[in-house]
């Protein structure tokens, strides 16, 4: 790749769909790879395609929105700082989407909102527990989990009590959108229950949300 270009996937407008910003209209920037194979990836598209290389400049041209959201795959696998600086200086609030595999300390102050994103059992991968760790210690931080059956939700609650303080009102829990409406319909009920009977992420302000665009739109690319 030309040094300073980006591998880019997708640029689109869209809702944000998840996390604190839901339904805050954005501009996503999808960059192409990712270190991980999660058995239900919903982006797989972005992990198989090598995507167009572009340099900071077209991208920031592409951006409509306030709200950008910089995802992907794994975004940071690729050198993005000049692209977070460039949308920073240009007034953009700029979220980075991150597996929790790959921290570069030097991104923060371009950084609007880390949305964080370990891989539980389910999705036969993992994460770095020092990446974990560095991320929580900054406020500006959502650590999502999709979780998909009991051993992911004991894994959530395990974590909930490691961390004590540190996660406290920043996890959200999501069920895999990888079904029709009416599962997940199923699966986001089954998931509140969880939550609601378990006194540790009761008591720690841990959030179910739904997938806005998933309810819209299904699993349709570029929404
Ligand atoms: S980390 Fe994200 S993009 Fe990569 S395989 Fe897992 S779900 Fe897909």
């Amino acid at each position: 790749m030309v040094k300073g270009k980006l591998r880019v996937v997708e640029v689109f407008d869209s809702v944000q769909g998840e996390g604190e910003l839901i339904g805050m209209p954005h501009t996503f920037v999808r960059l192409a790879g990712c270190n991980l194979r999660c058995r239900w990836c919903d982006t797989k598209f972005a992990l198989e395609s090598s995507g167009v290389e572009m340099g900071v400049d077209e991208v920031v041209s592409k951006v409509n929105c306030g709200y950008v959201c910089v995802t992907g795959g794994e975004p940071l696998l690729q050198d993005v700082c000049g692209l977070l600086a460039g949308l920073s200086e240009s007034g953009r609030k700029v979220t980075v989407e991150t597996n929790c595999t790959v921290r570069d300390k030097g991104l923060d102050e371009f950084v609007f909102l880390y949305s964080v994103s370990p891989k539980l059992s389910s999705s036969g991968e993992g994460y770095d527990e020092d990446v974990l760790l560095s991320y929580l210690n900054l406020d500006n931080v959502q650590v999502k989990f999709v979780v998909c059956d009991d051993d992911d939700f004991l894994e959530v609650v395990s974590i909930v009590e490691k961390y004590g303080a540190f996660v406290r009102g920043k996890v959200v829990l999501q069920p895999d959108g990888m079904c029709s409406l009416a599962e997940y319909q199923r699966r986001l009920g089954w998931l509140c229950g969880k939550v609601m009977a378990s006194k540790v992420l009761v008591l720690s302000d841990v959030r179910v949300l739904l997938q806005l665009h998933k309810v819209i739109w299904g699993n349709k690319k570029g929404v």
